[in-house]
């Protein structure tokens, strides 16, 4: 009989499943416990349950986890993870750490049909849906091996896939990891589903919200972003006027800097104008080139990512400048799987 894994649901749920094997109630609380708050790997490990329980659970359960199948350390302290799923699937996940805080980057799913042509993942191609289980078990391995206690670790739905196209299994994942890490520490990034930010919106316990936005108008968005013609920037942009926001929360947009594309600084001040009345920060990414995967497209001048900045914070925008960690690891999205396929191919060609 397959065991049923207690990862990726509440403590809820897993007190509803383990009740009928306990004889106190208060131990179902435990179980539940351990796996939350302190990320149990296995029910031996839960000293305060009787031995008898800890076995009884050990033949009903399981607690299953991605499996690693391969680690990379970057120059910057960045480690990429690429996780093996049971249908023998990939994805990536990446654990950044930063003045003392730990942030792990976490796909939702195992490709992207989204199809943006500055990222990896995109030229991969479409994925399925990963499970809340697949989605929480990135978060406890890196976790548990890059060491802080969840006080100190931020999420970013920023790996591989659109989280808001996965938004059953998300949910069910949010529920869990914002039991222990809270919802301000949580940000969903998104190509721009509309009725994923309505979803998000509509959440009682919202995670952060960033959008991905790369163009300050609808014909160069749409180049680079086919999902724009089915939700058209002028959309985008009045759903996010009326997205709620908690105090001293602001959206986050992510801005991917491709050489004579979208870097100028008249392109910075059409993003400001764009981005008036919303609270917001502009997170500026000079593209992570990769000649196998996106042939043609390159990051630009320093010079000319440092006057895009200048030109936002002129027009008084919070910005960030920053390259993408872990460049030498293939830290950007889907990169580490395409290296993998490719290696993968070449042996199969052999
Ligand atoms: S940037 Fe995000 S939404 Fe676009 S293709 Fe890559 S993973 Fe998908």
């Amino acid at each position: 009989m397959a065991q049923l894994n207690l990862i990726g649901r509440t403590p809820e749920e897993i007190g509803s499943l383990v009740a009928p094997l306990v004889d106190r109630p208060f131990r179902a609380r435990q179980v539940a416990h351990w796996i939350t708050l302190r990320r149990a790997c296995t029910f031996a490990e839960m000293s305060d349950l009787p031995k008898e329980l800890r076995r009884v659970l050990d033949q009903h359960f399981s607690l299953a986890e991605p499996e690693v199948a391969a680690r990379t350390a970057s120059r910057d302290g960045s480690h990429k993870y690429l996780f093996r799923l049971d249908d023998g699937a990939s994805v990536e996940a990446v654990a950044m750490p930063e003045d003392g805080k730990l942030t792990l980057c976490l796909s939702s799913q195992t490709g992207c049909a989204v199809g943006c042509t500055f990222c990896v993942t995109g030229a991969l191609g479409a994925g399925r849906n990963l499970a809340a289980a697949e989605i929480v078990g990135q978060y406890r391995v890196m976790a548990r091996e890059r060491g802080p206690g969840a006080e100190r670790i931020n999420l970013v739905f920023m790996g591989m896939g659109e989280p808001l196209l996965n938004r059953v299994e998300l949910g069910r994942a949010l529920d869990v990891l914002t039991q222990c890490i809270s919802p301000r520490r949580i940000t969903v990034s998104t190509a721009g589903i509309l009725p994923g930010i309505r979803w998000l919106g509509a959440r009682p316990r919202r995670p952060k919200l960033a959008v991905s936005l790369n163009a300050p108008d609808q014909v160069r968005r749409e180049h680079i972003m086919p999902i724009t013609k089915r939700y058209p920037l002028v959309e985008l942009m009045a759903e996010l006027r009326r997205f709620p926001l908690e105090r001293g929360r602001r959206i986050t947009f992510e801005y991917v800097l491709i050489r004579d594309f979208n870097d100028s600084v008249e392109d910075a001040r059409a993003v400001a104008h764009l981005l008036r009345g919303i609270p917001s920060k502009v997170n500026a990414i000079p593209l992570n080139e990769d000649p196998v995967w996106l042939p043609g497209l390159s990051e630009p001048e320093s010079a000319t990512v440092e006057a895009f900045g200048r030109a936002l914070r002129d027009a008084g925008l919070t910005v960030t400048v920053r390259r993408s960690k872990g460049r030498d690891v293939a830290a950007a999205c889907g990169q580490l799987k395409g290296q993998h396929q490719l290696a993968e191919r070449k042996t199969a060609d052999h």
